[in-house]
């Protein structure tokens, strides 16, 4: 594959100082015991704080002390807020998209795609601050009205992942903020500094239209602390976006107390290759979603399960794609595969790999790590394709890396079947020009998961469509046409103006 080097020493540390002080961060004034590393060289980037449990026990306070405020605000004036915030945000995308590729590795067209994210969503959730609306309803008692309206929850506990360390927040914030809820953040340990640079511009937005200090809270936290934030009875909503295993601790300890929890959790997402398939363009699509981002999407195409008829002519020609992939610097042109997170992943790619080889797999491409001694300390490899005889084992796994496992099938009921067999649901597509198999993919008897796609890939979300997955994926939906609903309460008012007393279901009392 072609390479594309890391920068030297001490550039990324100095262009990140820089964005820094666009958003409005002093860099000399970012000290603590916490390292934030880039994956693109392995160095530390700057400093900061590591909270504690005292912080949450105060941020959380701050924040509901705030709640009580913003509450009594009128949506369309909390609007104002998230408005300002969009703006900041388009005029400082390049800046907080620098961060993202310093702390993420992503490519700067993903990056910045990522801030545009949060720009959508603001606009989504400004458009909605005037339309919280409840419903009426035609009572069966006379001179009675019935009508349920929609009230803040209280204190929304934000957890985001690494691998979307600013536009998940926003993707909550925005619309937390204009329901009138106070917002508590606890990004990924790796994204400091993406966190710190996106709630800068939110608190500018905040002191400039006079919304209450508090109602914004980033907490700078480890899982350990971040356990101590879910358990706070305070957080009325736990919003929290990361691993299988994350949501299998977070949720029951939530559960438990009687909190709402809103999960988006691990994919393991699959695409079906038909017969009729438009190969070039399913070609494109699969690419993009299976070695896009180092393979390090919810979303990522994990499963390819493509019909015999084409799965040697198309597996080659993903092979040959996938060659020219140039791999390295994420901030470098040209670049399309940015480094893993962490030498942790990379264990966890291999590891994978050699599992996927003992279980009778065989690797068609890639899966080497590249850049080793230009890069001692970072670490990139070469997105791969393994063909696997059948899906037990690894391929029933999530690994967050860039690895396609291909299938084959012989009929549409036995891809489905595949599709659907395993324990994930989030993302789920079908190349096919026919129709009656697209909809087949679509019906109730088609795709488990929460998204479904025909022709296009499985990555690459829009806002406005519901965002989210079913079993092992949590069951969450964000940023969809009714996601605000998620950061509300539903109260049912009964008006009586008739002047008398009917109960309901005819009941006869005193
Ligand atoms: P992770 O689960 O390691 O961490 C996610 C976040 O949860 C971090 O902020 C972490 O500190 C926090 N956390 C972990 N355990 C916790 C606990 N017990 N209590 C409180 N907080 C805790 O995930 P990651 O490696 O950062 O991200 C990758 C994973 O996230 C993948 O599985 C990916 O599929 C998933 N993800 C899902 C979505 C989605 O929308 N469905 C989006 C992005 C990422």
């Amino acid at each position: 594959n072609p390479t594309a080097a890391p920068p030297a020493a001490g550039t990324m540390a100095a262009a990140v100082r820089k964005a820094l002080s666009a958003l409005g961060v002093d860099p000399d004034g970012l000290t603590g015991p916490h390292e934030a590393r880039s994956p693109i060289t392995g160095e530390v980037l700057a400093r900061t704080a590591e909270h504690t449990e005292a912080d949450v026990a105060e941020k959380v306070g701050a924040a509901h002390e705030a709640f009580l405020t913003w509450r009594d605000v009128p949506a369309p004036v909390r609007g104002n807020l998230v408005k300002r915030w969009g703006q900041l945000l388009t005029e400082h995308k390049a800046e907080l998209a620098l961060l993202v590729t310093a702390e993420a590795g992503k490519i700067e067209s993903e990056a910045l795609g990522e801030v545009q994210e949060m720009i959508d969503i603001c606009d989504l959730a400004v458009g909605q601050s005037r339309q919280l609306f409840g419903r009426t309803l035609p009572s069966e008692r006379p001179g009675h009205r019935l009508a349920e309206t929609w009230h803040p929850l209280g204190v929304v506990g934000v957890i985001s992942a690494f691998n979307f360390p600013v536009a998940v927040y926003a993707w909550n914030a925005a619309l937390a903020l204009v329901c009138g809820n106070a917002v508590v953040w606890k990004p990924a340990e790796t994204a400091y500094l993406s966190a710190i640079g996106a709630d800068a511009l939110l608190a500018r937005a905040v002191r400039e239209v006079g919304a209450p200090e508090g109602v914004r809270q980033l907490l700078l936290a480890d899982r350990v602390v971040g356990q101590a934030f879910v358990d706070d009875p305070r957080v009325a909503l736990v919003s929290a976006t990361g691993s299988v295993r994350m949501g299998r601790e977070v949720a029951p300890r939530v559960a438990s107390r009687f909190g709402r929890v809103l999960l988006e959790l691990g994919g393991n997402n699959a695409a079906i290759v038909a017969p009729s398939a438009d190969l070039d363009l399913a070609l494109r699509g699969i690419v993009f979603s299976a070695a896009g981002t180092a393979g390090q999407r919810c979303t990522t195409l994990r499963r390819l399960i493509v019909h015999s008829s084409v799965a040697d002519e198309l597996v080659e020609r993903i092979a040959a794609a996938y060659r020219t992939l140039t791999i390295g610097d994420p901030s470098a042109e040209g670049t399309l595969v940015g480094p893993l997170i962490s030498r942790a992943s990379f264990e966890a790619q291999q590891r994978a790999l050699a599992r996927a080889v003992e279980e009778g797999g065989e690797v068609v491409v890639g899966g080497g790590r590249v850049l080793v001694a230009e890069a001692p300390d970072a670490f990139y490899v070469e997105p791969a394709v393994v063909r696997m005889p059948g899906q037990a084992g690894v391929v029933q796994e999530e690994t967050f890396a860039p690895i396609l496992y291909v299938l084959t099938y012989e009929r549409l009921e036995e891809a489905i079947a595949l599709q659907n067999g395993v324990p994930q649901g989030l993302s789920s597509a079908i190349f096919t020009q026919d129709q009656a198999e697209a909809e087949r993919f679509l019906s109730s008897a088609g795709s488990d998961c929460g998204i479904a796609n025909v022709n296009i890939g499985t990555s690459g979300a829009e806002i406005g469509g519901a965002f989210g997955g079913e079993k092992e994926t949590g069951g969450g939906r964000e940023s969809g046409t009714d996601a605000w609903q998620a950061y509300m309460r539903r109260a049912t008012n009964t008006v009586n103006y008739s002047g008398e007393l009917p109960l309901a279901q005819g009941v006869k009392f005193l």
